[in-house]
């Protein structure tokens, strides 16, 4: 690769985003464009207003459940492994394995392979198809949890420590504090695939979510409407609402409830207390450090871009493999703890 054709001089941040110049779109940007390509449907990815969106139809359904108004004429669904061509550029969805429409943009120009991955993560989740490789020249990653300390331990192990505190405490109320997109219907998957069929209580603010997963197909078994309950005591119950709910008046209607919460962050003790989680479960939708060395490893790209979160040790780890690689300063890419 000579100097003239390092993608760096067709991609590239700015203010508004990462810009790629012979497609004159931007990916995933942080204010409202022309035309934009978005990854996944999460706050700090996809913003309203832009007047022509490109997404997988997940993605685009996410947007409109989100958004107001959406105009059809802004809406362009790319289904996965579909390819198009805007200006120079040949433009392709690959799953990430993230939430349910999360995809990793692929760019082609002039030869030359960009991946931008947007968030991912390696393990299983039932919601969404498992990220695929895809090898590149220049591989853009996501640094969420990029250092040696995070480890995420098995999402069943997980799950299990919400079923036994149930049966220590068969009385009392499981309050489960989770993101409305993607952590929600995660944890209700992996309570039925742990064998828990009973019904799951859900807060109001994320019936919309669950009912668009439904849709496409992520059956979530038994589910109702903490409002809509009659005669219920939710003694035993789980009940799952928005992290901030738990320290709400919603939460007095409950009985003792042991408030938990499932969320990446949940390894990091402080995290944990802050949140007023006395059962943290360690349940996350990005790639820990082994996910995301594996990752450089598979993709076999020699030049890695590392954005949002803790790009250093990661940049050292990809030097260390050989692999040339430097941060990228993306705006609007403030961590959401709660998506994590
Ligand atoms: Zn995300
Ligand atoms: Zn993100």
């Amino acid at each position: 690769m000579t100097a003239e054709t390092n993608p760096r001089s067709w991609l590239y941040p700015t203010p508004r985003g990462l810009y790629c110049e012979p497609g004159d779109f931007y990916v995933d940007p942080a204010v409202a464009v022309n035309r934009a390509v978005i990854t996944h449907g999460h706050g700090d990815h996809a913003r309203p207003g832009h007047r022509s969106a490109l997404a997988t139809p997940e993605t685009l359904a996410i947007m409109r459940a989100r958004f107001q108004d959406m105009p059809d004429t802004a809406q362009q669904p790319l289904k996965y492994g579909e390819s198009v061509k805007i200006g120079d550029v040949e433009v392709s969805l690959v799953p990430a394995g993230h939430i349910l429409g999360s995809a990793q943009v692929v760019l082609g120009h002039e030869g030359q392979r960009v991946v931008v991955s947007g968030d991912y993560k390696r393990r299983p989740d039932a919601t969404c198809p498992a990220f695929e490789p895809v090898p590149c020249d220049v591989f853009i990653t996501e640094a969420t949890f990029a250092l040696p300390v995070f480890h995420h331990p098995s999402d069943a192990g997980e799950i299990g420590k919400l079923l036994r505190s149930l049966e220590t405490f068969p009385e009392r109320t499981h309050l489960v504090g989770v993101y409305a997109l993607g952590k929600c219907q995660r944890v209700i998957k992996l309570l039925r695939a742990a064998g828990y069929d009973k019904r799951i209580w859900i807060h109001g603010a994320l019936a919309s979510l669950c009912t668009l997963y439904q849709q496409h197909g992520v059956d979530l078994g038994d589910i109702a409407l903490v409002s809509d309950a009659i005669l219920e005591t939710f003694k035993g119950a789980i009940v799952l609402c928005p992290p901030s709910a738990i320290a709400d008046r919603w939460s007095r209607r409950f009985h003792e409830p042991i408030p938990a919460m499932a969320s990446g962050w949940m390894g990091v003790r402080a995290r944990a207390r802050q949140r007023g989680a006395e059962l943290p479960l360690i349940i996350s939708d990005h790639a820990d450090w082994s996910e995301l060395c594996q990752t450089l490893k598979d993709v076999g790209a020699p030049k890695v871009w590392v954005t949002h979160g803790r790009e250093e040790a990661l940049v050292h780890m990809a030097r260390s493999l050989g692999i040339e690689a430097e941060a990228l300063h993306l705006a609007g890419r403030e961590e959401e703890e709660g998506e994590s």
